[in-house]
């Protein structure tokens, strides 16, 4: 047995928290910053400087050396830059450690080198990255030592944002300002913030990474390009919350312990649906410090797997034939003295606050639900969103019974009088004790479920930043609100007021709302006749960013000018054709230096054993079939190999923008696949001695 953690000893232990800055701070200092923090009060440069050198203080006494800007460029990754602590040697040659005011507050890595869809030439690298004092810095340790890391945005020198966080922190004041507009008109007169959390579940895949690194496909692109299915797959739903092994539990110790002293809430753990594949969710938070926090899993996710002979693989789609990972992105609205508006209560019915709510989330969903489809677009989301799997490109939204029946009573009578309850769920066994089911059951087909208190949006991919999900959600949400608040301020009966508004969004909006099997034909059929959009493809999801509608959005609530929504665009058409080269290429030397000349050692010791066996005048025809049947499969092999090289090579010609990510995906994707077939049944009359890397078996079966 390894040694128990002590979680509340360890949690936030390298954090620069609350309790640390109020140890570190001059009481004064603190009252400022903490003004700043939780009322948005603009910086003293007075006050960033004494907060700097206590940061500095703590920071060394945690052995740090370095400090860096933590940011998250487009790239969809953290970026950091460290600098170390030290001044410039005195007379006697002696350096101090040191940290401004102004370094604290603003950093200028190149910006030349990162993802800016022609907002900047190069010759204008200048990119600057500031102090978010929202999110908490923390001490990160490391081969490298330990550094402090400040959590930053990073913009171009004009003030287009050039990162994730930027735009997000913006969508927060957007939905802050609109919900607090909203609770006045209900009398609330206490409430001074209205904060957006997130919970994202995240779900993963831990590999062995000594047959990791025997995978050029994994190493390159994240996912397996080749590789015949197992004997058995996911079919017998064995490793869905089954018993966690030895080596993955050992892994998750280390993971939850470094995430602690990080401060980052690690709560649930378990098992997923496809066998290897495993799921960690912390408790939710406010949505930019979730961000971060997010980051933070999955850095750790990977370094603690390094660290003990494993891998941890991100990607949306691994593995084809088994499940692949997503991340759910619970979401909700909650003020400083803890109302949440997405939370019913018991009888929704009577709580018009909440069905103003609901009705204007109806509203926005269905109104930009293109945009919402496109903030969980990503290279590795499309084996996902509209291929065979869950869950659907079609966005619609699960209400439950409950919620549906109130909505109900309001379409056809103008006014709900009653909530379903739920019933009491009988176990029928004595012993046990019989528990008061929900109002509702769960959907799990559903891309955007409402789940109590809060929603959850099932579409984002395991590997990307919850940053943009939730940016939009925030802005959508804003803006409904807004328009709701435009109509009711100026009424002059206000409970009648509320009363047709919500019964006119209700039935202005209610083809969004669907609680049946999302992942069904009829239903597809039964979206196209509602109007509702089938966004397939990233590549096809990109436009959403750039229509009218979402460039008024964002401008109105000063989230993204039309230039940025642009450059947005073009930077991830860049980012799939790239992605999707990276790929071909890789499918391209691994044919054709690994499994065609693998493929070609078995049929020339095929053909030796005919030779032999006819020689010794014994019965060869098993052995020549197999001969046959593989000789034609590296002849098809072969062929596609050509093919994609040829319309890889032509992809790589054209100019990067649009029409290039569609041919990378109409093109070049469908070359992959055909290579993909005759190699996989290669794979499988192929002598294993002979296969040049593990199998899916050995990779997902024995971890
Ligand atoms: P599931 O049943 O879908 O696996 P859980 O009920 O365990 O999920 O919750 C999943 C996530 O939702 C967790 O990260 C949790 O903290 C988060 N969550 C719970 N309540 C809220 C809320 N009010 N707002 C946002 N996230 C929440
Ligand atoms: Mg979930």
């Amino acid at each position: 047995m390894s040694e128990p953690l002590n979680a509340a000893e360890i949690f936030g232990e390298d954090v620069f928290n609350d309790t640390v800055m109020k140890e570190y701070l001059p009481k004064n200092i603190y009252k400022r910053l903490r003004k700043t923090i939780d009322e948005g009060k603009e910086l003293d440069p007075v006050v960033a400087e004494v907060v700097a050198g206590a940061m500095k203080d703590w920071a060394v006494k945690k052995g740090a050396t370095h400090y860096t800007h933590w940011f998250q460029p487009l790239t969809g990754v953290t970026a950091e830059k460290h600098d170390s602590f030290i001044s410039a040697p005195d007379a006697q040659g002696k350096v101090l450690m040191e940290f401004s005011g102004k370094e604290l507050i603003k950093g200028e890595p190149d910006a030349s080198s990162f993802p800016s869809g022609g907002l900047r030439a190069t010759f204008e690298a200048r990119g600057y990255t500031a102090w978010d004092c929202t999110s908490p810095a923390f001490v990160r340790h490391d081969a490298a030592g330990a550094i402090l890391c400040i959590p930053t945005a990073f913009c171009s020198y004009t003030g287009e944002a050039l990162d994730k966080k930027t735009p997000l922190l913006r969508s927060m004041e957007a939905i802050n300002t609109q919900a607090l507009r909203l609770l006045r008109l209900f009398g609330n007169t206490t409430s001074k913030k209205v904060t957006p959390s997130a919970g994202p579940e995240q779900e993963y895949f831990i590999v062995d990474r000594e047959k990791y690194l025997q995978r050029k496909d994994l190493i390159y692109t994240g996912r397996t390009l080749f590789g015949a299915m197992p004997p058995k797959g996911q079919e017998l739903d064995d490793h869905y919350f089954g018993a966690i092994q030895e080596r993955v539990a050992a892994f998750m110790k280390e993971v939850n312990e470094e995430l602690w002293k990080l401060g980052v809430t690690a709560k649930t753990q378990h098992n997923e649906v496809a066998p290897a594949q495993h799921e960690l969710a912390p408790i939710y938070a406010e949505v930019n410090v979730a961000v971060d926090n997010n980051q933070l899993v999955m850095e750790t996710l990977k370094k603690v797997a390094y660290r003990q002979g494993l891998t941890c693989l991100l990607h949306e789609k691994p593995f084809a034939g088994v499940n692949g990972s997503g991340k759910h992105n619970n979401w909700s609205i909650v003020t400083d003295d803890g109302i949440n508006l997405t939370d019913p209560g018991k009888n929704p019915h009577d709580n018009i606050q909440f069905l103003l709510v609901l009705a204007c989330i109806l509203k926005a969903v269905d109104t930009h639900a293109d945009l919402l489809r496109e903030s969980a677009a990503d290279v590795g989301n499309d084996h996902r969103l509209g291929a065979n799997e869950a869950p659907p490109a079609i966005i619609s939204i699960f209400l439950g019974e409950q919620l549906e029946d109130v909505l109900t009573q309001l379409i056809e009578t103008g006014t709900a009088t009653s909530s379903k309850q739920g019933e009491i769920l009988a176990t029928g066994v004595k012993t046990l004790p019989d528990f008061r089911k929900d109002a509702t059951d769960r959907n799990r087909t559903s891309p955007f479920a409402f789940t109590g208190n809060k929603f959850e949006f099932r579409m984002v991919g395991s590997s990307d930043s919850i940053a943009s999900p939730n940016t939009v959600l925030n802005a959508i949400v804003a803006e409904a609100f807004a328009e709701a608040c435009d109509e009711l301020e100026k009424a002059e009966d206000f409970e009648t007021a509320v009363h047709d508004l919500i019964k006119k969004y209700v039935i202005e909006h209610q083809r969004i709302v669907f609680n049946g099997n999302g992942y069904s034909d009829e239903w597809v059929k039964e979206a196209e006749r509602r109007g509702l959009p089938n966004i397939k493809s990233m590549v096809d999801a990109i436009p959403s960013l750039t229509t009218d509608k979402a460039v008024e959005l964002f401008a109105k609530f000063n989230i993204f000018t039309r230039t940025e929504l642009e450059s947005r665009a073009e930077i991830q058409y860049e980012a799939y054709a790239k992605a999707i080269n990276i790929e071909a290429r890789t499918a391209i030397d691994m044919a054709g230096k690994q499994l065609i000349p693998a493929a070609l050692h078995y049929t020339k010791s095929l053909a030796d054993t005919v030779i032999a066996l006819k020689a010794a005048d014994a019965d060869a025809t098993a052995a020549k079939k197999i001969l046959d049947e593989a000789t034609a499969l590296v002849l098809d092999a072969q062929k596609a190999l050509e093919l994609l090289e040829k319309v890889t090579d032509e992809g790589a010609s054209m100019e990067e923008g649009r029409e290039q990510a569609v041919y990378y995906r109409d093109e070049v994707k469908g070359a992959m696949d055909a290579l993909r077939a005759p190699i996989d049944k290669l794979e499988m009359i192929v002598d294993k001695e002979f296969w040049p890397m593990p199998s899916y078996g050995d990779l997902i079966f024995e971890v």
